[in-house]
């Protein structure tokens, strides 16, 4: 499928994947965005997505990150895209990160989250935040296990500095799609759960779920932010 080599002519294939499952699900297309996840991904291909129309990016480390976004701050004719950290935050980088990044989904300690809070205060800012959840109590998997994630979520709330958004998870890796349906299920329950709890904002909408392999299914289930990384840029080294 040669028409499917360039960066924008798989965007178009997704953009018209995201839009048929929100016609499934009888969504607007306007709830779900595009997260393009560059990681290990050069700056130059970084580029084309942006011209292509990529208005999100997605970086899972902080140290990539911090080489990367300068470069793509400068100049071009695209207006300056959204970064989203989507990987594990370690403390010591998490100055950096809040510098960088305009939304980080992998908050899972409320220790994490003041230490975000106190950051942003310093410079002005009010980051947007997503707790991670271990949707499936997997042993070796970052996120708060289900049961946790209400009484987080209640104190990350009062964070002045933070907006907190919503949940983010990265399901185990399953083959077929359909079988990670009742785990972004339970995000989606856990989000009805901490709104009808009262414990959150009315911007606590946010569900980040879904990949290169699965996210017509997490679209259909109610995801509004889709990571998509190899489907746009090709396999990882
Ligand atoms: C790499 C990554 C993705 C994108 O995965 P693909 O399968 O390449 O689409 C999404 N979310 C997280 C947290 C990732 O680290």
């Amino acid at each position: 499928m040669a028409e499917l080599r360039g960066v924008a002519a798989r965007l178009a294939a997704i953009e018209e994947r995201i839009a048929g499952a929100c016609r499934r699900a009888g969504r607007d297309r306007m709830e779900v965005t595009l997260v393009a996840v560059s990681k290990t991904v050069g700056p130059e291909r970084i580029r084309e997505a942006i011209e292509a129309g990529v208005r999100v990016l997605g970086e899972n480390r902080v140290q990539e990150a911090a080489e990367k976004i300068p470069l793509l701050s400068l100049a071009g004719s695209a207006p300056r895209p959204e970064w989203h950290l989507i990987g594990r935050l370690q403390s010591n980088k998490a100055r950096r990160a809040v510098e960088l990044f305009d939304a980080i989904h992998s908050v899972d300690s409320l220790k994490l989250g003041v230490r975000l809070d106190s950051l942003a205060g310093e410079m002005g800012k009010r980051l947007r935040v997503l707790v991670e959840v271990n949707a499936a109590g997997e042993e070796s998997k970052a996120g708060v296990p289900p049961g946790e994630v209400l009484p987080l979520c209640e104190q990350l709330q009062r964070l002045p500095h933070l907006r907190l958004r919503g949940l983010m998870t990265v399901p185990p890796y399953l083959e077929d799609p359909d079988a990670l349906r009742p785990y972004f299920r339970r995000m989606r329950g856990l989000r009805e759960e901490a709104r009808a709890a009262g414990i959150v904002g009315a911007d606590f909408r946010d569900l980040s779920m879904g990949m290169s392999n699965d996210f017509e299914a997490a679209i259909e289930e109610g995801a509004t932010l889709v990571r998509i990384g190899t489907a746009i840029f090709g396999a990882r080294e």
